[in-house]
């Protein structure tokens, strides 16, 4: 069938590139040290950074919520599905971000990436423009996409260009829109000079929160918290399946924002409830984020960043390193990196090669991800590999 050729050739010339994607099945937990296609593998690859996918806390508050509210919520939150563990969570959520917001309100979603796509189709309409860093995740982009705002796309960190494009723009509602951590470089946006921004030019400052939110701050509140800020201009959306362990993500806001999404959000309308029993773990995860073993879970993080920056000594290849878990390193062409994740696979590690479209042509790169569920012991590991390997090729 022609349909079918169309496909396979595409296909092919994925091959050709180096582009092809394949997936590993794991048949043990979220952690460390993991079973995959059969091999014991230790694994720098999860966006778990303080180790609570596995928790035992959190697995128990996992399967109480079952027992309490079932495996599933059966509808959408506006039918019946809206369960008093969604509630519960969304009130914990708001009262975290009320510092940061001004009458703050939180709302949960099935993922982030349809938080993302529920904030921007919902707050920038046709007549909208939408000023979106270069490196912003992909639901951002698909996001503005759903929008059909006018899009203008700043250089990573340019803020000089960003006032530029502001100050040119007659458009009667702005929203700048950015990752707070970026999710394949690690570095933290200028979240000040953003906001300062969005408050001259009267625009929405987005923020999306996925790798800051439970690792930065010292009650692990996010990049909000990391900096300090406070503005009814800022909406900020935080996933809860990476450093809060379990899944689904919210949106934090001002409340008559909230309530706009709640109204006009498609994203959030047309879909069935994450199952409450999610929600009910998220509220033990949270727990633990803002509790004193958070704030020990955040400082062996630190501790392991630390050792990664002082003893990796690689040539050609460029470690980025970033103040947060994610410590990207650079090789370039995608048929290096994919050929570096394969001697690391031989090793026993398992570290991901990112490429295009995720990052830009000629930066494909190992996105090694660090965890507080990760020892020295595990790190030195891989540091002593990612170095041999290097002098080797
Ligand atoms: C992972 C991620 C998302 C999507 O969140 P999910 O809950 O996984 O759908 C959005 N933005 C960024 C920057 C991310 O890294």
């Amino acid at each position: 069938m022609q349909l079918l050729d169309s496909l396979e050739q595409g296909l092919q010339a994925l091959d050709a590139q180096h582009l092809r994607r394949r997936r590993r099945t794991a048949d043990t937990p979220c952690a460390p040290h993991v079973q995959v296609d059969g091999r014991a593998m230790l694994a720098f690859c999860s966006n778990d950074y303080l180790g609570l996918a596995a928790h035992p806390a959190v697995t128990a508050a996992f399967a109480e919520g079952v027992a309490r509210y079932g495996a599933g919520s059966g509808a959408s939150h506006l039918i019946s599905g809206h369960a008093r563990a969604h509630a519960q969570l969304e009130e914990r959520l708001a009262a975290i971000m009320a510092p940061h917001l001004e009458q703050a309100r939180a709302l949960y979603f099935c993922t982030g990436y349809m938080a993302n796509l529920a904030v921007l189709s919902a707050l920038a309409g046709k007549d909208a423009a939408i000023f979106s860093e270069a490196l912003n995740h992909a639901s951002l982009i698909d996001g503005a996409r759903l929008a059909r705002a006018e899009v203008h796309v700043y250089p990573h960190g340019d803020t000089g260009v960003l006032a530029e494009q502001l100050a040119a723009c007659r458009a009667s509602t702005k929203l700048i829109v950015t990752d707070g951590v970026f999710s394949m470089d690690g570095d933290i946006a200028p979240l000040r000079e953003l906001l300062a921004l969005a408050e001259r030019h009267g625009a929405w400052l987005v923020v999306d929160d996925a790798h800051g939110f439970g690792v930065l701050g010292d009650q692990g509140h996010g990049v909000l918290e990391h900096f300090g800020l406070r503005s009814p201009h800022l909406v900020l959306m935080g996933t809860l399946g990476k450093a809060a362990g379990v899944g689904g993500a919210f949106v934090a806001a001002h409340a008559t924002v909230i309530e706009w999404l709640v109204n006009r959000a498609r994203p959030y309308i047309f879909t069935t409830a994450a199952a409450p029993a999610q929600a009910h773990a998220l509220l033990t995860s949270l727990d633990i984020i803002e509790g004193d073993e958070g704030r020990s879970r955040r400082t062996h993080l630190q501790a392991l960043i630390a050792q990664l920056k002082d003893d990796l000594r690689l040539r050609g290849w460029q470690h980025m390193a970033s103040p947060t878990a994610i410590q990207p390193i650079v090789l370039g062409a995608n048929e290096h990196a994919l050929r570096a994740a394969a001697a690391l696979d031989a090793a026993g590690l398992w570290v991901p090669a990112i490429r295009p479209p995720t990052v830009p042509a000629g930066t494909a790169r190992l996105r090694v991800t660090l965890s507080a569920a990760h020892t020295a012991d595990d790190v030195g590991r891989l540091v002593q590999t990612l170095n041999q390997l290097n002098a080797e090729i």
